[in-house]
Protein backbone atom coordinates (compact mmCIF):
# COMPACT_ATOMS: atom_id res chain seq x y z
CA UNK A 1 0.00 0.00 0.00
CA UNK A 2 1.63 3.20 -1.23
CA UNK A 3 3.94 3.84 -4.03
CA UNK A 4 6.52 5.77 -2.24
CA UNK A 5 10.40 5.13 -1.88
CA UNK A 6 9.67 3.11 1.04
CA UNK A 7 6.30 0.93 -0.86
CA UNK A 8 8.51 0.28 -4.23
CA UNK A 9 11.75 -0.73 -2.34
CA UNK A 10 9.85 -3.27 -0.35
CA UNK A 11 7.84 -4.48 -3.88
CA UNK A 12 11.13 -4.46 -5.52
CA UNK A 13 12.54 -6.63 -2.88
CA UNK A 14 10.04 -8.71 -2.67
CA UNK A 15 9.60 -9.56 -6.47
CA UNK A 16 13.29 -10.40 -6.11
CA UNK A 17 12.22 -12.63 -3.69
CA UNK A 18 9.89 -14.30 -5.74
CA UNK A 19 6.61 -12.98 -4.33
CA UNK A 20 3.99 -12.00 -6.66
CA UNK A 21 3.47 -8.25 -5.57
CA UNK A 22 0.60 -5.58 -6.51
CA UNK A 23 1.28 -1.83 -5.30
CA UNK A 24 -1.90 -0.12 -4.23
CA UNK A 25 -1.59 3.93 -5.09
CA UNK A 26 -3.65 6.15 -4.16
CA UNK A 27 -2.01 9.09 -5.96
CA UNK A 28 -1.88 9.53 -9.85
CA UNK A 29 1.67 9.44 -9.30
CA UNK A 30 4.47 7.27 -8.24
CA UNK A 31 6.63 8.82 -5.59
CA UNK A 32 5.01 10.20 -2.58
CA UNK A 33 6.44 12.63 -0.55
CA UNK A 34 9.17 13.11 -3.99
CA UNK A 35 7.94 15.20 -6.56
CA UNK A 36 10.38 16.88 -9.18
CA UNK A 37 9.03 19.05 -11.34
CA UNK A 38 10.03 21.75 -13.52
CA UNK A 39 9.08 24.89 -12.29
CA UNK A 40 8.70 26.30 -15.58
CA UNK A 41 6.52 23.95 -17.75
CA UNK A 42 9.36 22.03 -20.44
CA UNK A 43 12.76 23.63 -19.29
CA UNK A 44 14.59 21.07 -17.49
CA UNK A 45 16.60 23.85 -16.06
CA UNK A 46 14.04 24.69 -13.73
CA UNK A 47 13.59 21.47 -12.25
CA UNK A 48 12.70 21.66 -8.59
CA UNK A 49 11.96 19.24 -5.96
CA UNK A 50 8.96 20.08 -3.80
CA UNK A 51 9.31 17.45 -1.33
CA UNK A 52 12.34 15.61 -0.66
CA UNK A 53 15.62 17.41 -1.75
CA UNK A 54 19.11 16.68 -0.68
CA UNK A 55 21.31 13.45 -0.28
CA UNK A 56 22.90 13.80 2.82
CA UNK A 57 25.63 12.24 4.45
CA UNK A 58 25.67 8.27 4.76
CA UNK A 59 22.64 7.39 2.73
CA UNK A 60 24.54 3.85 1.60
CA UNK A 61 20.62 2.67 0.45
CA UNK A 62 20.12 5.50 -1.47
CA UNK A 63 23.70 5.36 -2.96
CA UNK A 64 22.80 1.66 -4.06
CA UNK A 65 19.46 2.26 -5.37
CA UNK A 66 21.03 5.14 -7.85
CA UNK A 67 23.59 2.67 -9.11
CA UNK A 68 21.18 0.09 -8.94
CA UNK A 69 19.09 1.47 -11.36
CA UNK A 70 21.39 3.51 -13.34
CA UNK A 71 20.55 6.62 -12.33
CA UNK A 72 23.42 9.77 -11.18
CA UNK A 73 23.83 11.87 -8.35
CA UNK A 74 24.07 15.47 -9.28
CA UNK A 75 26.64 18.36 -7.00
CA UNK A 76 24.35 20.71 -5.56
CA UNK A 77 27.26 22.98 -5.61
CA UNK A 78 26.45 24.47 -2.07
CA UNK A 79 26.13 22.44 0.93
CA UNK A 80 22.78 21.87 3.06
CA UNK A 81 24.77 22.07 6.19
CA UNK A 82 25.94 25.36 5.54
CA UNK A 83 23.86 28.72 5.47
CA UNK A 84 24.59 32.15 6.10
CA UNK A 85 22.06 33.86 9.15
CA UNK A 86 20.52 36.97 8.30
CA UNK A 87 17.51 38.42 9.73
CA UNK A 88 18.51 38.41 13.33
CA UNK A 89 20.96 39.79 15.69
CA UNK A 90 24.14 39.39 14.03
CA UNK A 91 26.04 36.21 14.25
CA UNK A 92 28.08 34.23 12.21
CA UNK A 93 28.22 29.71 11.46
CA UNK A 94 31.12 29.57 13.80
CA UNK A 95 29.31 31.44 16.96
CA UNK A 96 26.23 28.65 15.46
CA UNK A 97 28.13 25.79 15.88
CA UNK A 98 30.03 26.13 19.14
CA UNK A 99 26.26 27.36 20.70
CA UNK A 100 25.05 23.86 19.00
CA UNK A 101 28.24 21.71 20.48
CA UNK A 102 26.76 22.97 24.03
CA UNK A 103 22.95 22.42 23.44
CA UNK A 104 24.11 19.13 22.27
CA UNK A 105 26.28 18.15 25.78
CA UNK A 106 23.66 19.75 27.21
CA UNK A 107 20.54 17.30 25.41
CA UNK A 108 22.63 14.38 26.54
CA UNK A 109 23.05 15.10 30.13
CA UNK A 110 19.03 15.57 30.36
CA UNK A 111 18.20 13.22 28.11
CA UNK A 112 15.15 12.86 25.21
CA UNK A 113 12.13 13.60 27.10
CA UNK A 114 13.58 17.06 27.78
CA UNK A 115 12.49 19.80 25.19
CA UNK A 116 14.67 21.76 23.35
CA UNK A 117 13.28 24.79 24.20
CA UNK A 118 13.93 23.69 28.24
CA UNK A 119 17.62 23.00 27.03
CA UNK A 120 17.48 26.39 25.50
CA UNK A 121 16.01 28.80 28.32
CA UNK A 122 18.92 27.09 30.67
CA UNK A 123 21.40 29.00 28.17
CA UNK A 124 22.05 32.42 28.97
CA UNK A 125 25.81 32.80 26.40
CA UNK A 126 25.53 34.33 23.18
CA UNK A 127 21.36 34.68 22.54
CA UNK A 128 22.15 35.49 18.89
CA UNK A 129 23.65 32.71 17.98
CA UNK A 130 21.36 30.50 19.79
CA UNK A 131 18.35 32.40 18.69
CA UNK A 132 19.84 31.32 15.00
CA UNK A 133 20.61 27.61 15.76
CA UNK A 134 16.70 27.41 17.30
CA UNK A 135 15.34 29.06 14.25
CA UNK A 136 17.59 26.03 12.47
CA UNK A 137 16.43 23.13 14.20
CA UNK A 138 12.59 24.50 14.29
CA UNK A 139 12.21 24.70 10.77
CA UNK A 140 14.17 21.55 9.90
CA UNK A 141 11.85 19.11 12.39
CA UNK A 142 9.01 21.39 11.51
CA UNK A 143 7.88 22.24 14.95
CA UNK A 144 8.68 24.54 17.41
CA UNK A 145 11.48 24.01 20.30
CA UNK A 146 8.90 23.39 23.12
CA UNK A 147 7.66 20.19 21.28
CA UNK A 148 10.55 19.13 19.92
CA UNK A 149 12.96 17.08 21.53
CA UNK A 150 16.48 17.73 22.96
CA UNK A 151 18.02 15.19 20.95
CA UNK A 152 17.28 16.97 17.78
CA UNK A 153 20.42 18.52 18.68
CA UNK A 154 22.57 15.43 18.92
CA UNK A 155 24.58 15.47 15.95
CA UNK A 156 23.72 19.32 15.16
CA UNK A 157 27.61 19.67 14.51
CA UNK A 158 27.66 17.93 11.28
CA UNK A 159 25.51 20.80 10.29
CA UNK A 160 27.72 23.16 10.13
CA UNK A 161 30.52 21.43 8.28
CA UNK A 162 30.38 21.88 4.33
CA UNK A 163 29.81 18.72 3.70
CA UNK A 164 29.04 18.59 -0.25
CA UNK A 165 25.54 18.08 -1.25
CA UNK A 166 23.53 16.30 -4.11
CA UNK A 167 20.41 15.48 -5.60
CA UNK A 168 19.50 12.70 -8.12
CA UNK A 169 20.32 13.90 -11.93
CA UNK A 170 17.06 15.40 -13.28
CA UNK A 171 14.67 15.07 -10.01
CA UNK A 172 14.81 12.93 -6.99
CA UNK A 173 11.57 10.93 -8.26
CA UNK A 174 13.80 9.32 -11.05
CA UNK A 175 14.68 6.45 -8.36
CA UNK A 176 10.68 6.17 -7.74
CA UNK A 177 9.97 5.89 -11.36
CA UNK A 178 12.74 3.86 -12.31
CA UNK A 179 11.53 1.23 -9.52
CA UNK A 180 7.88 1.59 -11.04
CA UNK A 181 9.42 1.31 -14.41
CA UNK A 182 10.44 -1.85 -13.29
CA UNK A 183 7.33 -3.06 -11.60
CA UNK A 184 5.81 -2.69 -14.86
CA UNK A 185 1.50 -3.45 -14.48
CA UNK A 186 2.17 -4.65 -10.46
CA UNK A 187 1.66 -0.93 -9.98
CA UNK A 188 -1.62 0.46 -9.71
CA UNK A 189 -2.23 4.17 -9.61
CA UNK A 190 -5.28 5.86 -8.53
CA UNK A 191 -6.78 3.23 -6.10
CA UNK A 192 -6.64 4.35 -2.90
CA UNK A 193 -6.81 1.75 -0.18
CA UNK A 194 -10.25 2.27 2.09
CA UNK A 195 -9.84 -0.83 4.97
CA UNK A 196 -7.33 -4.28 5.75
CA UNK A 197 -9.15 -6.97 7.05
CA UNK A 198 -6.42 -9.46 8.21
CA UNK A 199 -6.35 -12.96 9.54
CA UNK A 200 -4.36 -16.48 9.83
CA UNK A 201 -4.02 -16.80 6.11
CA UNK A 202 -4.26 -14.19 4.72
CA UNK A 203 -5.31 -10.23 4.26
CA UNK A 204 -8.20 -8.58 2.24
CA UNK A 205 -7.37 -5.42 1.06
CA UNK A 206 -10.35 -3.20 0.37
CA UNK A 207 -10.37 0.05 -2.54
CA UNK A 208 -13.38 2.09 -3.96
CA UNK A 209 -13.50 -0.40 -6.74
CA UNK A 210 -12.66 -3.94 -5.46
CA UNK A 211 -11.17 -5.66 -3.28
CA UNK A 212 -7.65 -7.76 -2.92
CA UNK A 213 -6.85 -10.54 -1.44
CA UNK A 214 -2.95 -11.66 -0.32
CA UNK A 215 -1.15 -13.59 1.43
CA UNK A 216 0.12 -10.45 3.26
CA UNK A 217 0.04 -7.00 3.48
CA UNK A 218 2.77 -4.05 3.98
CA UNK A 219 1.12 -0.64 4.54
CA UNK A 220 3.74 2.40 3.56
CA UNK A 221 1.40 5.14 4.41
CA UNK A 222 2.62 8.30 5.92
CA UNK A 223 1.88 7.62 9.92
CA UNK A 224 -0.92 10.59 9.39
CA UNK A 225 -2.83 8.42 7.17
CA UNK A 226 -1.93 5.34 8.55
CA UNK A 227 -3.50 6.14 11.93
CA UNK A 228 -6.98 6.99 10.23
CA UNK A 229 -7.15 3.79 7.92
CA UNK A 230 -9.70 1.14 9.31
CA UNK A 231 -7.96 -2.16 10.36
CA UNK A 232 -9.81 -5.38 11.51
CA UNK A 233 -8.94 -6.65 13.76
CA UNK A 234 -7.51 -3.36 15.36
CA UNK A 235 -3.42 -3.92 15.83
CA UNK A 236 -2.52 -4.49 19.46
CA UNK A 237 -3.12 -1.02 21.84
CA UNK A 238 1.00 -1.00 22.59
CA UNK A 239 1.32 -0.78 18.63
CA UNK A 240 -1.55 2.24 17.79
CA UNK A 241 -0.56 3.86 21.41
CA UNK A 242 3.42 4.17 19.41
CA UNK A 243 1.30 5.55 16.49
CA UNK A 244 -0.47 8.34 18.69
CA UNK A 245 3.06 9.71 19.97
CA UNK A 246 4.69 9.97 16.10
CA UNK A 247 4.91 13.44 15.75
CA UNK A 248 3.99 14.73 12.57
CA UNK A 249 6.30 17.97 11.04
CA UNK A 250 4.89 21.18 9.57
CA UNK A 251 7.27 22.05 6.57
CA UNK A 252 6.39 23.66 3.05
CA UNK A 253 8.95 25.15 0.38
CA UNK A 254 8.38 27.94 -2.02
CA UNK A 255 10.26 28.01 -5.53
CA UNK A 256 10.52 31.04 -7.67
CA UNK A 257 12.12 31.60 -11.08
CA UNK A 258 15.57 34.09 -11.23
CA UNK A 259 15.45 36.68 -14.26
CA UNK A 260 19.65 36.94 -13.45
CA UNK A 261 22.23 34.05 -13.06
CA UNK A 262 23.60 33.94 -9.92
CA UNK A 263 26.17 31.64 -7.64
CA UNK A 264 25.00 28.70 -5.42
CA UNK A 265 23.90 29.90 -1.82
CA UNK A 266 22.29 29.15 1.16
CA UNK A 267 21.13 32.04 3.90
CA UNK A 268 18.94 31.10 6.63
CA UNK A 269 16.30 33.40 7.53
CA UNK A 270 16.43 33.41 11.65
CA UNK A 271 13.30 35.22 12.49
CA UNK A 272 10.97 33.31 9.82
CA UNK A 273 12.51 30.21 10.51
CA UNK A 274 13.04 29.45 6.53
CA UNK A 275 16.24 29.06 4.74
CA UNK A 276 16.72 29.66 0.81
CA UNK A 277 19.60 28.31 -1.48
CA UNK A 278 20.69 28.08 -5.38
CA UNK A 279 22.06 25.00 -6.66
CA UNK A 280 23.59 23.55 -9.35
CA UNK A 281 22.48 20.72 -11.40
CA UNK A 282 23.66 18.36 -13.65
CA UNK A 283 25.11 20.38 -16.00
CA UNK A 284 27.16 22.10 -13.59
CA UNK A 285 25.80 25.49 -13.94
CA UNK A 286 23.61 27.06 -11.28
CA UNK A 287 19.70 26.29 -12.00
CA UNK A 288 17.61 29.40 -12.37
CA UNK A 289 15.51 29.28 -9.22
CA UNK A 290 14.99 30.41 -5.89
CA UNK A 291 14.40 27.26 -3.39
CA UNK A 292 13.02 27.83 0.06
CA UNK A 293 12.08 25.58 2.71
CA UNK A 294 10.20 26.60 6.05
CA UNK A 295 8.92 24.93 8.85
CA UNK A 296 7.37 24.85 12.32
CA UNK A 297 3.10 25.40 12.30
CA UNK A 298 3.82 28.57 13.88
CA UNK A 299 5.94 29.58 11.22
CA UNK A 300 3.48 28.78 8.11
CA UNK A 301 0.67 30.54 9.89
CA UNK A 302 2.99 33.80 10.22
CA UNK A 303 4.15 32.97 6.10
CA UNK A 304 0.53 32.74 5.44
CA UNK A 305 0.59 29.59 3.54
CA UNK A 306 -2.91 28.92 3.54
CA UNK A 307 -3.17 32.18 1.21
CA UNK A 308 -0.64 31.08 -1.11
CA UNK A 309 2.81 32.19 -1.88
CA UNK A 310 2.48 36.21 -1.46
CA UNK A 311 3.75 36.72 2.17
CA UNK A 312 5.88 34.25 2.02
CA UNK A 313 7.70 35.36 -1.34
CA UNK A 314 7.81 38.92 -0.17
CA UNK A 315 9.54 37.59 2.77
CA UNK A 316 12.28 35.71 0.43
CA UNK A 317 12.82 39.23 -0.97
CA UNK A 318 13.67 40.93 1.90
CA UNK A 319 16.16 38.56 2.77
CA UNK A 320 17.68 38.07 -0.79
CA UNK A 321 17.89 41.75 -2.08
CA UNK A 322 20.66 40.54 -4.05
CA UNK A 323 18.42 38.16 -6.31
CA UNK A 324 16.39 39.01 -9.56
CA UNK A 325 13.35 37.05 -8.31
CA UNK A 326 10.15 36.38 -10.70
CA UNK A 327 7.63 36.90 -7.54
CA UNK A 328 4.60 37.00 -9.42
CA UNK A 329 5.61 33.39 -10.62
CA UNK A 330 6.53 32.15 -7.36
CA UNK A 331 4.90 28.24 -6.49
CA UNK A 332 4.27 27.11 -3.03
CA UNK A 333 4.31 23.72 -2.03
CA UNK A 334 2.32 22.18 1.67
CA UNK A 335 2.28 18.92 2.47
CA UNK A 336 -0.18 19.18 5.87
CA UNK A 337 -3.10 19.83 3.91
CA UNK A 338 -2.20 16.56 1.12
CA UNK A 339 -5.24 14.14 2.34
CA UNK A 340 -2.24 11.65 0.98
CA UNK A 341 0.56 12.96 3.50
CA UNK A 342 -0.69 14.67 6.14
CA UNK A 343 2.23 16.10 7.42
CA UNK A 344 5.85 16.39 6.36
CA UNK A 345 7.78 13.93 8.10
CA UNK A 346 7.75 12.66 11.17
CA UNK A 347 9.82 14.66 13.92
CA UNK A 348 11.90 13.27 16.99
CA UNK A 349 9.21 15.50 20.11
CA UNK A 350 9.50 15.07 23.84
CA UNK A 351 6.32 12.49 23.60
CA UNK A 352 7.94 9.38 21.56
CA UNK A 353 9.45 6.91 23.36
CA UNK A 354 12.65 4.83 23.90
CA UNK A 355 10.90 1.93 22.45
CA UNK A 356 8.51 3.64 20.02
CA UNK A 357 11.63 2.65 17.37
CA UNK A 358 10.83 -1.36 17.74
CA UNK A 359 6.79 -1.05 17.98
CA UNK A 360 6.59 1.47 14.92
CA UNK A 361 8.37 -1.66 13.14
CA UNK A 362 6.39 -4.76 14.53
CA UNK A 363 3.94 -7.04 12.63
CA UNK A 364 0.51 -7.76 13.75
CA UNK A 365 -0.76 -11.00 11.86
CA UNK A 366 0.11 -10.44 8.11
CA UNK A 367 0.33 -6.53 8.23
CA UNK A 368 3.39 -5.09 8.02
CA UNK A 369 4.36 -1.79 8.31
CA UNK A 370 6.96 0.48 6.42
CA UNK A 371 7.39 4.22 5.34
CA UNK A 372 9.80 6.76 6.66
CA UNK A 373 8.60 7.11 9.80
CA UNK A 374 9.88 3.74 10.65
CA UNK A 375 13.13 4.21 10.17
CA UNK A 376 14.59 4.94 13.54
CA UNK A 377 17.45 7.17 13.33
CA UNK A 378 17.28 7.57 9.29
CA UNK A 379 13.08 8.58 9.76
CA UNK A 380 11.76 11.64 8.25
CA UNK A 381 14.09 10.97 5.35
CA UNK A 382 14.34 9.29 1.93
CA UNK A 383 17.33 7.05 3.42
CA UNK A 384 14.58 5.94 6.01
CA UNK A 385 12.10 5.35 3.93
CA UNK A 386 14.02 2.97 1.80
CA UNK A 387 15.82 1.35 4.45
CA UNK A 388 11.99 0.79 5.58
CA UNK A 389 11.03 -0.90 2.58
CA UNK A 390 14.00 -3.68 2.30
CA UNK A 391 13.13 -4.36 5.98
CA UNK A 392 9.39 -4.66 5.52
CA UNK A 393 10.06 -7.05 2.48
CA UNK A 394 12.82 -9.23 4.39
CA UNK A 395 10.39 -9.27 7.19
CA UNK A 396 7.77 -10.61 4.78
CA UNK A 397 9.63 -13.21 3.76
CA UNK A 398 9.87 -14.51 7.53
CA UNK A 399 5.92 -14.55 7.06
CA UNK A 400 6.36 -16.81 4.38
CA UNK A 401 7.71 -19.26 6.17
CA UNK A 402 6.21 -19.56 9.77
C1 LIG B 1 8.92 19.30 2.13
C2 LIG B 1 9.73 18.06 2.34
C3 LIG B 1 11.12 18.12 2.27
C4 LIG B 1 11.88 16.97 2.49
N1 LIG B 1 13.23 17.06 2.36
C5 LIG B 1 13.98 15.93 2.44
C6 LIG B 1 15.35 15.97 2.13
O1 LIG B 1 15.92 17.02 1.78
N2 LIG B 1 16.07 14.81 2.21
C7 LIG B 1 15.47 13.63 2.56
O2 LIG B 1 16.16 12.60 2.60
N3 LIG B 1 14.15 13.56 2.83
C8 LIG B 1 13.39 14.68 2.78
N4 LIG B 1 12.04 14.62 2.99
C9 LIG B 1 11.45 13.36 3.50
C10 LIG B 1 11.13 12.34 2.40
O3 LIG B 1 10.34 12.93 1.42
C11 LIG B 1 10.35 11.18 3.03
O4 LIG B 1 11.05 10.67 4.14
C12 LIG B 1 10.11 10.00 2.08
O5 LIG B 1 9.89 10.44 0.77
C13 LIG B 1 8.92 9.20 2.59
O6 LIG B 1 8.69 8.10 1.77
P1 LIG B 1 7.56 7.06 2.19
O7 LIG B 1 7.53 6.01 1.17
O8 LIG B 1 7.76 6.67 3.61
O9 LIG B 1 6.20 7.90 2.19
P2 LIG B 1 5.49 8.62 0.96
O10 LIG B 1 6.47 9.13 0.01
O11 LIG B 1 4.53 9.59 1.56
O12 LIG B 1 4.69 7.43 0.25
C14 LIG B 1 3.44 6.98 0.72
C15 LIG B 1 2.51 6.78 -0.46
O13 LIG B 1 1.25 6.30 0.03
C16 LIG B 1 0.24 6.86 -0.77
N5 LIG B 1 -1.04 6.77 -0.06
C17 LIG B 1 -1.53 7.56 0.92
N6 LIG B 1 -2.75 7.14 1.29
C18 LIG B 1 -3.05 6.05 0.53
C19 LIG B 1 -4.16 5.18 0.45
N7 LIG B 1 -5.25 5.33 1.21
N8 LIG B 1 -4.12 4.15 -0.46
C20 LIG B 1 -3.03 3.96 -1.25
N9 LIG B 1 -1.96 4.78 -1.22
C21 LIG B 1 -1.96 5.81 -0.33
C22 LIG B 1 0.72 8.28 -1.00
O14 LIG B 1 0.06 8.87 -2.12
C23 LIG B 1 2.21 8.07 -1.22
O15 LIG B 1 2.52 7.90 -2.59
C24 LIG B 1 11.25 15.75 2.78
C25 LIG B 1 9.85 15.68 2.82
C26 LIG B 1 9.11 16.82 2.60
C27 LIG B 1 7.62 16.73 2.62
Amino acid sequence: MGAGFSGLMAAFDAGGLGHEVIVLEAGERVGGRVWSQALVPGDDRTIVERGAEFVLDGYRELHAVVDRLGLTLASAGMSYYVREPRGGAPTDLGSMAAIARLLGQAAERVGPDTSLAEVAASFDQDPAALEACLSRLELTNGEQADVLSSAVTLGAMSGFLPIPSQRVAGGNQGIALALAARLGSAVHLDTAVTGVEHGPDGVRVRTATGTVEADAVILTIPMAVLRHLPINPAPPPRITAAWGRATLGHNAKLHIPLRAPTVPSAVLSVPHRFWTWTATDASGQVQPVLHAFGGSPQALERLEVDQGPATWARRVAELRPELDLELDAAELTTWVDNPLAGESYSVTSTSVLAEDNELLVQPFGRVLIAGEHTGAEWSGLMEGALRSGRRAASQLQGLATQ
